[in-house]
């Protein structure tokens, strides 16, 4: 099956958008080859009795679709992977061998384990190797060429391989040996190249489902910085009907708009910026939405160290002076939550206020579930990756939204219309 891809697959240049039909690795041949799969286990670990832990396996879990259609065509399949940010060093502590364990016990079959990534023990292991058979390769970022993209490595890397398929779209913003290097030498030999289902997945929801969304499309942001989401605000403000700005990055748009703010985190320097997005808004007749209300706290000090103070509602547009805006405020929650009921597509990236924080959450988790219950509805939901899954996934609601990206700054980068180097070496 091969499926349409446009890279600018938003607004504004969709017009000239440039389509190209990218393989997937259903499309592929197998029986026999040998695949160089790049995937993403840059798994959360932490020491737990003298050995390296995984807290988390949802990463390893994604990669199981693609892998057990490869392992179904008798391919044998060479896993790569980082994990951390080694910086060229062999650390012990961020070695890829805990995962070889896990994801033997999740796909029910014996993983082998080579602890390089490239040179000898590589060859040897994957001569050794039967049809189905799976091998994980030591972190690829033990070498910095990796990172470098070198040439010279990337060809090491692909020494072994007759195909490449990329699932790893959490890394695919990257234009690194394993992600994009392989990828043009396998090319330049005349051998396959294709992605993973989870990919696949990711550039269907973050590029085709918004490339013509169902309307009304509400796009809800939040987080810290209008500086890292401004792209996306602006290439969405040609798109979306709605746009519902939380976190601290609406404490910007208020200073804008000629609003205080107190102590609450503003990007100054951002003001401009902000107030160029709130005019195209009006210009597009794009509904704009900032909090009317806030949640407040008092920062200080507390022995020494940076903590909260006692929290209050803030009835009012603006924030007194001592006082730091922490989350939106129960009437925001309202008109937000009315907002997000009508959609038909949603998407959603960056909580509304602090929510690592049990007391300033409300605002997030009451967004979360009027995503869900509109996803219920009808709607389709895409959650762009980093904190908003976190969040979804602390209040139990992971389940139950269309999609999830697993990709934090690749999701942003593809929102942003950029080209992804990971998928155009496809
Ligand atoms: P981002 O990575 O840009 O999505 O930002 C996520 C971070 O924004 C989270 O760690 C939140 O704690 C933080 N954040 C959200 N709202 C606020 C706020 N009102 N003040 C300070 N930080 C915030």
């Amino acid at each position: 099956r091969r499926f349409l891809l446009s890279q600018h697959h938003l607004p504004r240049l969709s017009s000239a958008a440039l389509f190209m039909a990218k393989l997937t690795v259903n499309d592929l041949d197998l029986q026999g080859k040998r695949v160089f799969s790049r995937v993403d286990y840059n798994v959360p670990m932490a020491e737990q009795d003298g050995a390296m832990a995984i807290n988390d396996e949802t990463r390893i879990r994604a990669t199981l679709p693609t892998l057990k259609v490869m392992v179904g065509k008798g391919a044998k399949v060479i896993l790569t992977a980082h994990l951390g940010r080694p910086k060229g060093e062999r650390i012990g502590t961020m070695s890829l061998r805990p995962v070889t364990k896990k994801l033997s016990e999740l796909i029910g079959q014996p993983v082998a384990f080579c602890d390089q990534c490239v040179g000898d023990s590589v060859t040897e292991a994957v001569t050794h190797m039967k049809n189905g058979d799976l091998l994980l390769l030591e972190n690829v970022r033990y070498h910095a060429e990796e990172e470098a993209n070198d040439p010279t490595f990337s060809e090491q890397l692909a020494a072994h391989a007759d195909v490449y398929v990329n699932d790893a779209f959490g890394a695919a913003h990257r234009a690194h040996a394993s992600t994009n290097g392989v990828a043009k030498v396998i090319t330049a030999r005349g051998g396959q190249c294709a992605a993973g289902l989870l990919m696949e997945r990711e550039l269907q929801f973050l590029g085709d489902e918004l490339e013509e969304p169902e309307r009304p499309f509400v796009v809800i942001l939040g987080g810290a910085k209008v500086s890292d989401k401004i792209k996306v605000i602006d290439r969405l403000l040609e798109k979306a009907d709605t746009i519902l700005i939380g976190g601290a990055m609406a404490y910007t748009f208020k200073l804008a708009k000629g609003l205080t703010v107190g102590k609450s985190l503003v990007e100054p320097d951002m003001v401009n910026v902000a107030q160029a997005a709130l005019d195209k808004a009006i210009k597009r007749g794009v509904k704009f939405l900032l909090p009317t209300d806030n949640l407040v706290a008092e920062p200080t000090e507390l022995a020494g160290k940076f903590a909260f103070g006692d929290h209050r509602i803030n009835d009012s547009e603006n924030i007194p002076d001592n006082v730091e805006g922490v989350d939106i405020g129960p009437k925001s929650v309202e008109s937000f939550s009315e907002a997000i009921k009508g959609a038909k597509t949603i998407l959603w990236n960056g909580p509304m206020g602090i929510f690592e924080d049990p007391r300033f959450a409300k605002g997030t988790f009451c967004v979360a579930k009027a995503v869900c219950e509109a996803t219920a509805d009808g709607a389709t939901s895409i959650i762009g990756g980093g904190d908003s899954v976190k969040a979804l996934n602390k209040a139990g609601l992971g389940d139950q939204v269309t999609f999830m990206s697993t990709g934090g700054g690749a999701s942003l980068e593809f929102l942003e219309g950029k080209e992804l180097p990971g998928v155009s070496a496809l």
